[in-house]
């Protein structure tokens, strides 16, 4: 349906979001989607959309203006000096090639991605002090994160000390793999209990605990991505991940270092077919800037890097159009 007036774009808007935030708390506090992925990206775009043609219309409490993610367990906050921000999408190679010519045109020159698996968890940052785990925290809001250090100690992948004396911090995504989700579900059928809709909800679920002893009892796994403060001759996302693994943390070794758009889409069309045959669920492909001076200059808006950006593969199987659901509330 074609929006021609200011009011008609006004009272869709409203609508959107008022339904976006509802499906962001069920999906980010309740750990219990409402929706496919899919329905809430629609939404989510058409919103965008809308608050392009209309910028008159955006505000600054939008979904499409923050980091979506709430905070109501009764864990610690935890203030995150350095924002944990959301990543851009797009659903088209066609999308991505756009973000490539926006990359290069502001780089001035051409730009190497390191292209990685977009895993679907939760993310998590871990925060060492002379090579002993002291904090690790959720996402949260971007802003305030929950502070889950007690529930971590009961993930084996992740260490709690560090082969050197580091201070530092990592970031990276807590997942649970595809075998503990079908066992965890078994199990919560046997003992009458709902299931987890998804693996990265029971991931989320699992490890936003009050109590540790439940994480303990669940199988979580993580993959770090990212270290926030690296040393001085780490220049490169893929060498911080290479240095970051011989640190001893779990890294995802199916990343690449690749320099045109045609490897790029060869990447995407290899894991869009492994993607089922693969341990643990992953709903994407990331493209990041390899260079990390490049990354910084770069920056980022309230939301998103602006470096990086994910490819969404397509949903296996076609939902309802969004507009269906949204004009028939
Ligand atoms: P996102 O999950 O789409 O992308 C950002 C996140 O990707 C990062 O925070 C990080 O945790 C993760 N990530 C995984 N692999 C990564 C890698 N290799 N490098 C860097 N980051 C990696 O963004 P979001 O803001 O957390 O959530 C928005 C998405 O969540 C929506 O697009 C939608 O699909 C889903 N969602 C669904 C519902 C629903 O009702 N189904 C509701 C809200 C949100």
């Amino acid at each position: 349906m074609a929006i021609v007036t200011l009011e008609q774009a006004q009272s869709e808007v409203e609508k959107l979001r008022k339904q976006l935030d509802e499906w962001a708390d069920a999906y980010y506090t309740k750990d219990s989607p409402e929706v496919e992925d899919n329905v809430y990206d629609q939404a989510y775009q058409r919103l965008v959309e809308l608050e392009k043609q209309f910028p008159q219309l955006v505000t600054p409490d939008s979904i499409t203006q923050r980091v979506g993610g709430d905070l109501n367990t009764e864990l610690t906050k935890v203030t995150h000096e350095i924002p944990m921000l959301s990543m851009g999408d797009v659903f088209s190679k066609a999308e991505l090639r756009e973000f490539d010519e926006r990359m290069q045109k502001l780089a001035g020159q051409p730009v190497v991605y390191n292209v990685e698996l977009k895993i679907d968890g939760l993310s998590l940052s871990l925060e060492y002090r002379e090579g002993k785990l002291v904090r690790a925290s959720t996402r949260g809001n971007g802003t305030v994160g929950e502070d889950v250090t007690a529930n971590v100690k009961y993930i084996k992948d992740v260490p709690q000390t560090l082969p050197q004396p580091l201070t530092t911090e990592v970031r990276g995504e807590c997942y649970m793999g595809k075998d503990a989700f079908l066992k965890l579900n078994r199990e919560r059928d046997e003992q009458g209990l709902s299931n987890f809709a998804n693996p990265r909800n029971a991931a989320a679920g699992s490890l936003r605990q009050l109590d540790p002893k439940v994480t303990k009892k669940r199988s979580l796994s993580t993959f770090i991505y990212t270290w926030v403060n690296p040393p001085e001759d780490i220049t490169s996302q893929h060498q911080a991940i290479a240095a970051m693994a011989k640190l001893g943390f779990h890294t995802n070794e199916t990343g690449r270092r690749l320099a045109t758009m045609e490897e790029i889409f060869a990447f995407i069309d290899e894991y869009t077919e492994k993607r089922n045959s693969l341990p643990y669920g992953i709903d994407g492909i990331v493209l990041k800037v390899d260079d990390l001076a490049l990354q910084n200059q770069l920056g980022a808006t309230v939301k998103v890097p602006r470096w990086e950006i994910a490819y969404k593969f397509p949903p296996e199987e076609q939902e309802t159009i969004v507009r269906d659901i949204v004009w028939t509330v």
